[in-house]
C-alpha cells in the first residue's frame, strides 16, 4: 500500500494538508491573473485586492466555460485513447509492498510525438489555433480545478468500493485518505492505469502542449504590439518569437522529451511506486502541473526579453547540461537496479549495499542501494540538476520587470524537493533500517559532519594492519568493514568478540 505514515507531526501534517486543499485552487487563479492581466506584478494584484477585498477574487475567478470543458475533454480523451491504443513494450513496475507487480505498456514517447505532431498539424492546417487555449486559460484552469476535485472524490470512492489491487487501504481518516489517496495502482479495467494517465499523459503532456501554446501565442502577440517599437524590433529579429521564449520553450520541451524517453523509469520512482493516488498526486498533476509548472512560459508571452545570442546560448547550454545530469542520475539508478548491479557506472563496477527489508506480509526481500556515480556524490543529488534546469528555463525572463513570479516554479520546486527528500529518507530509513543508516554514513559529506564519525576513524589503523579494510564505518554498536574486494564484514563491538560474519558479497 504506498506510503501510509506521515513524516511530520500531526499538527504540521494537518495544517499543511488543509492549507493545500484550500489555498492551492485560488493560488492557481491568482497566478494566472497576475501573469496575464496584472502585468506579472504581484504589487498590482495586491493593490487590486486592497481595493476590492475578497470580492475581488470572486470577480477575477473565471467561470469554467463550455469551450474550456471542450478543450479539456478533447485533450483528455485523445490522451486516454493514445495510452490504450498505441503499441508499446510490456514493462513491469517495481514490486509493491503487498507483493504485486504492476504491468505497463511503454508507449509514452510515441504518445508524446503523436500529440505534438497532431497539435502542430491542427494549427498548420488552420483547423485549431493554439492561441485560443491561451485566450481561455483562466477558464481552463477554473474547469480543471473543479473537474479534478470531482475526479479525486471519485478516486476516493473507488478506493473504498472497488480497489484495483490489494495495494489499497484507509488510514482511517477521511482527510488523509482523500489527500494521500487510497490506492497505489488504481486502474480502470485491467489496462488503463489512472496514475499513468494523470501524471504522465495528462500532466506532463499538457506541460508540453502549453509550452508550445505560449510560443505560438507570442508569435501572434507581435501584431497587437507592433505599435510598441521596442517589442516590434525584438520580435522582428527573432522571426516573431523572442529569444527568451525560444530558450524557455526548447529547455522545457527537452526536459519533457527526456521524461517520456525515460517514462518506464518514472514508473519506479516515488510518485508511482510509493505515493498513492489522491489529491496530492492526482490533483497536483491535473491542475498544478499545467498551471504552475508552465508559468515561466506563461509569463514570457507578455514579457518578452531580448537576451542576445551569447546569453541565450549560454543559458541554453547550461540548461541542457542540467537536464542531462538529472537524466543520467535517474538512468544510473535504473540500469543498476535492472541489471542487479552488474553494470558499469562511470566505467567501473559499482559499489553497493545489499539491503534487506521485510514486506508487509513479513517476507524478507533484498534491494540494492547504489553508492557509486551520482548516487555516491550525495543522497538525492539528482534534485540539484532538477532545480538548476528549472532555474535555467526561468531565467530567460531575467529580472527586468522586478517580478519574482517567473521564478515561482523554482522556489516551489526547492520546497517540494526538500520535503520529498525528507519523506523519502524517512521511508527508506524505516524500510531498510541499519542498511539505510549505513548508506547515509557512506556519504562523506553527511558522515564527516557527525562528530562520532571522527571517533570511528581512530579505529581504522588496526584494521588496516589486519590488511582487510580500505574503509571503516560504525553503525550503532556495529562496525562495517569494507574489504578491498568489496565484501561486507560485520564486526560486533558489543561483546568485542570480533565475530566476523560475511553478510553479503557485494560483487
Ligand atoms: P527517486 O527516483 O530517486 O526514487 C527514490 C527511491 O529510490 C527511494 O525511495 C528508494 O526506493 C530508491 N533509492 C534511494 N536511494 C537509492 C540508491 N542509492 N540506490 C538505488 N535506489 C535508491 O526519487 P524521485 O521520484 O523523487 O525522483 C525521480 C525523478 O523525478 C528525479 O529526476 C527527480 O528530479 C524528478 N522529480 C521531479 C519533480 C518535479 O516536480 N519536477 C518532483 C519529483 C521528482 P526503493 O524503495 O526502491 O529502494
Amino acid at each position: 500500500m504506498g506510503e501510509t505514515k506521515t513524516v511530520h507531526s500531526p499538527i504540521v501534517t494537518y495544517t499543511s494538508i488543509v492549507s493545500l486543499l484550500t489555498l492551492a485552487p485560488p493560488f492557481v487563479i491568482l497566478l494566472w491573473y497576475t501573469m496575464v492581466h496584472a502585468d506579472g506584478s504581484v504589487l498590482q494584484t495586491f493593490e487590486y485586492f486592497r481595493k476590492h477585498g475578497l470580492q475581488g477574487l470572486k470577480n477575477i475567478w473565471p467561470a469554467p466555460s463550455l469551450i474550456a470543458w471542450k478543450i479539456i475533454a478533447c485533450f483528455g480523451a485523445f490522451e486516454a485513447i493514445l495510452q490504450l491504443a498505441l503499441p508499446g513494450k510490456r514493462v513491469e513496475g517495481p514490486i509493491s509492498p503487498n507483493g504485486n507487480i504492476p504491468v505497463y505498456k511503454e508507449n509514452g514517447l510515441l504518445a508524446y510525438a503523436v500529440t505534438l505532431v497532431t497539435y502542430l498539424g491542427l494549427w498548420w492546417f488552420g483547423i485549431f489555433n493554439p492561441a485560443v487555449v491561451y485566450d481561455h486559460l483562466g477558464e481552463i484552469y477554473s474547469a480543471l480545478i473543479v473537474g479534478s476535485l470531482v475526479f479525486c472524490i471519485l478516486l476516493y470512492l473507488k478506493g473504498h468500493l472497488a480497489p484495483s489491487s490489494s495495494d489499497s487501504g484507509s488510514l482511517g481518516n477521511f482527510i488523509i485518505d482523500f489527500y494521500w489517496g487510497m490506492e497505489l495502482y488504481p486502474r480502470i479495467g485491467k489496462n488503463f492505469d489512472i496514475k499513468v494517465f494523470t501524471n504522465c499523459r495528462f500532466g506532463m503532456m499538457s506541460w508540453a502542449v502549453l509550452a508550445v501554446t505560449y510560443c505560438i501565442k507570442q508569435w501572434f502577440v507581435q501584431f497587437s504590439f507592433d505599435s510598441q517599437i521596442i517589442f516590434y524590433l525584438q520580435y522582428e529579429m527573432n522571426g516573431g518569437v523572442s529569444d527568451s521564449m525560444l530558450v524557455n520553450t526548447v529547455l522545457m520541451l527537452v526536459y519533457i522529451t527526456k521524461f517520456f524517453w525515460w517514462e518506464a523509469g518514472y514508473w519506479s520512482t516515488m510518485d508511482i511506486a510509493h505515493d498513492r493516488a489522491g489529491f496530492y498526486i492526482c490533483w497536483g498533476c491535473l491542475v498544478w502541473v499545467p498551471s504552475i509548472y508552465t508559468s515561466p512560459g506563461m509569463y514570457l508571452v507578455n514579457h518578452p526579453v531580448h537576451l542576445g545570442t551569447q546569453l541565450a546560448v549560454l543559458i541554453l547550454i547550461s540548461g541542457l547540461l542540467c537536464i542531462y545530469v538529472n537524466y543520467d542520475c535517474d538512468r544510473q539508478r535504473q540500469v543498476f537496479r535492472r541489471t542487479n548491479g552488474k553494470c558499469l557506472i562511470w566505467g567501473k563496477a559499482p559499489s553497493k549495499i545489499v539491503a534487506s527489508y521485510k514486506t508487509e506480509q513479513g517476507e524478507t526481500k533484498t534491494s540494492l542501494l547504489l553508492i557509486s556515480g551520482w548516487w555516491g556524490v550525495s543522497r538525492h543529488f539528482h534534485y540539484v540538476p532538477e532545480i538548476l534546469a528549472a532555474f535555467f528555463w526561468s531565467v530567460p525572463a531575467l529580472f527586468n520587470h522586478a517580478s519574482f513570479l517567473p521564478y515561482f516554479y523554482v522556489i516551489f520546486l526547492i520546497i517540494l524537493l526538500l520535503d520529498r527528500a525528507k519523506r523519502d529518507d524517512d521511508r527508506c530509513s524505516s524500510k531498510y533500517g541499519k542498511y539505510w543508516k549505513m548508506y547515509c554514513d557512506k556519504h562523506i559529506g553527511d558522515a564527516s559532519s557527525d562528530p562520532e564519525h571522527l571517533d570511528y576513524c581512530s579505529y581504522e589503523a588496526p584494521w588496516i594492519i589486519l590488511g582487510a579494510s580500505d574503509r571503516l564505518i560504525e553503525l550503532d554498536f556495529t562496525v562495517y568493514l569494507f574489504t578491498s574486494n568489496s565484501s561486507l564484514l560485520e564486526v560486533s563491538l558489543v561483546d568485542m568478540s570480533l565475530k566476523l560474519c560475511l553478510l553479503n558479497s557485494l560483487l
